[in-house]
């Protein structure tokens, strides 16, 4: 490859800019001319190309967000955008493409590089951790801090009132960050999409924790529960418990910002080194991840279509701990 484009797409995550950066200095060290497209895959089809060397990612290494920024575009979705977009990159002489992003940035991906053959590699960027493939997503693990943080938070003034706290965590499909935030902040409960809770259970625990003599507690609710909106199990709780003193608390976007944590920068220096050297050794159509420790490159259709499993033992250990 001797020129190529980066994107990053689809929610942000924290690390985002890490990946760019190595991205950029990879392919400067190896003597790989590298552009900048603005706004996801807009910028390819607005042809917004911006060239990028070692200098123009300075200082982003410890920033959340990203400078290229993100989009949704619902104009790649289309045939006639995706040609717009191909070619904008054959006029700059584009052959290989890194898409920092989730599943639906490889979705776009995967569709591009079948329809036009241009050679693509992809980085996991998304605080969800819900793509196969890696063991962390680029975000992950800054999402998961900011998340017990504040819930530590919330603790505090919970046990000062004798409250109930539902606190909702990001996660429409994946519960990887409800049950890591809920296992390291003590929560007594944890309501995932990926079991099925129901509200005989959910009250069951509240009755063990009033024998147990506790005196708040917080429930951690990831955002994709099936068993209803946060509100809704809120509500049901008061109804079961008129007693209880119940509040609700939605942490939403803060868990995507942030400057990313040291593991997010290592593992985002990693995977974006990584996708140039892939591109390199002409490797098309992969996602780039770390498992175990070691660089691995998954097919992009197989990245999208599987799923890591949630560990059970989280599970059970959360619950044993819980008393
Ligand atoms: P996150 O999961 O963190 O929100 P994401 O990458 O999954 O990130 P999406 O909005 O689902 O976010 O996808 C990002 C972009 O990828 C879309 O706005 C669109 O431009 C492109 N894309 C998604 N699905 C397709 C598809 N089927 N065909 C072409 N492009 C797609």
């Amino acid at each position: 490859v001797k020129k190529i484009v980066v994107l990053t797409s689809g929610g942000d995550s924290p690390g985002m800019n890490a990946a760019l950066r190595a991205v950029v200095r990879t392919a400067s060290h190896y003597k790989i001319e590298c552009y900048g497209v603005r706004e996801g895959y807009n910028g390819l089809i607005n042809n917004d190309f911006t060239k990028m060397g070692p200098r123009s990612v300075k200082n982003i290494i410890t920033e959340g967000g990203t400078i290229l920024k993100s989009a949704r575009s619902l104009e790649f979705k289309t045939a006639a955008g995706r040609k717009k977009a191909f070619e904008n990159c054959q006029k700059h002489g584009i052959d290989g493409l890194v898409c920092i992003g989730g599943d639906g940035t490889f979705k776009g991906a995967q569709i591009f590089c079948e329809e036009y053959g241009i050679q693509v590699i992809g980085v996991p960027g998304t605080i969800d951790n819900d793509i196969f493939g890696t063991d962390n997503t680029i975000g992950y693990d800054t999402a998961l801090n900011t998340a017990m943080e504040a819930i530590d938070k919330i603790r505090d003034t919970a046990t000062s009132h004798n409250r109930i706290f539902f606190v909702e965590v990001m996660g429409r499909d994946a519960g990887f960050i409800a049950l890591n935030s809920g296992l390291a902040t003590g929560a007594i409960g944890i309501l995932i999409p990926e079991k099925k809770d129901s509200i005989e259970e959910l009250f069951a625990t509240f009755e063990r924790a009033e024998v147990a003599g506790k005196a708040s507690s917080i429930v951690v609710v990831a955002e994709g529960e099936k068993l209803g909106s946060i509100y809704d199990i809120a509500k049901a709780t008061k109804a079961g418990f008129p007693d209880y003193d119940i509040r609700v608390a939605v942490l939403g976007h803060i868990q995507r910002g942030g400057s990313p944590s040291c593991a997010d920068r290592v593992l985002a220096s990693r995977l974006g080194y990584g996708a140039v050297v892939g591109l390199m050794q002409g490797k098309t159509n992969v996602m780039v991840g770390m498992q175990s420790n070691k660089m691995v490159y998954t097919p992009i259709d197989e990245a999208v279509q599987k799923h890591n499993d949630l560990d059970q033992d989280l599970l059970k250990i959360s619950e044993i701990l819980a008393i």
